[in-house]
């Protein structure tokens, strides 16, 4: 087995909230710079950027697998990733006719921009992506597996927009393998109420919104190979 070290929460800068400078090429580079091994582009309710972050972690040793930081119409943030940029694409597609929609107003929200390999501006998303999509959160196991991906319910040790914080605790007839905790010593205080817990992986990731804020490496998953589609088997499977 090898021991990878991640951080599968990262915002670029197509999410309005995350700065300006977040491009896939700083990303990585600052992946590389803290001796990450894989990582995740989890923008809110898109994965637009997540084809040049791929390309430009190929060229540099950083595995970048495509995902996303779905909202729930509960306001829930759950993270969905994919071995596959196509699968994350076509999950793209159908979320993205689920978001409800409102002009962004970049002067208020942030900036929401899609760009290429060279860091190049390719597109502005016009509607805004902090806002919530009409797919329930009970809904989202099931559509996630059929593009083949793994569902993590996002900071769920957190008082907003969290499926604890929201919903009132892990429902007992959940499907999923894995959350995200922002702290994994949040976890034995969490498990009383939530016993659902104890039949998950636990990872924890920056959720970075700046470039500072991407972790160090200090997380590890052990995967059979440094690919996505065993990383994803490792977020599925039970800790070793
Ligand atoms: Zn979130
Ligand atoms: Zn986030």
């Amino acid at each position: 087995m090898l021991q990878l070290t991640y951080d599968f929460h990262i915002h670029t800068c197509l999410s309005p909230c995350a700065d300006d400078d977040m491009t896939p090429t700083n990303i990585v580079m600052m992946a590389a710079l803290k001796g990450l091994d894989v990582i995740a582009i989890t923008d809110h309710n898109t994965c637009k950027n997540c084809k040049a972050s791929i390309e430009i972690g190929k060229k540099n040793d950083i595995l970048v697998l495509p995902g996303m930081e779905l909202t729930t119409s509960e306001e829930v943030h759950v993270i969905c990733l994919f071995a596959d940029l196509e699968d994350a694409m076509r999950f793209d597609t159908y979320v993205y006719e689920r978001l409800i929609k409102v002009k962004n107003k970049e002067n208020i929200f942030g900036n929401q921009i899609v760009v290429d390999e060279d860091e190049k501006e390719i597109d502005r998303e016009e509607y805004l992506l902090i806002n919530a999509t009409t797919i329930g959160f009970s809904e989202v196991y099931e559509v996630v597996k059929a593009y083949h991906g793994v569902m993590i319910p996002a900071h769920i040790d957190k008082n907003s927009n969290s499926v604890i914080s929201n919903l009132g605790f892990l429902p007992p007839d959940s499907r999923f393998s894995c959350v995200e905790l922002s702290k994994l010593e949040n976890k034995e205080c969490l498990l009383d109420s939530n016993p659902y817990l104890s039949q998950c992986r636990v990872i924890s990731d920056s959720d970075a919104h700046s470039l500072g804020q991407i972790n160090e490496p200090i997380h590890v998953l052990l995967a059979k190979r440094k690919s996505a589609s065993e990383v994803l088997n490792a977020l599925k499977g039970l800790e070793p």
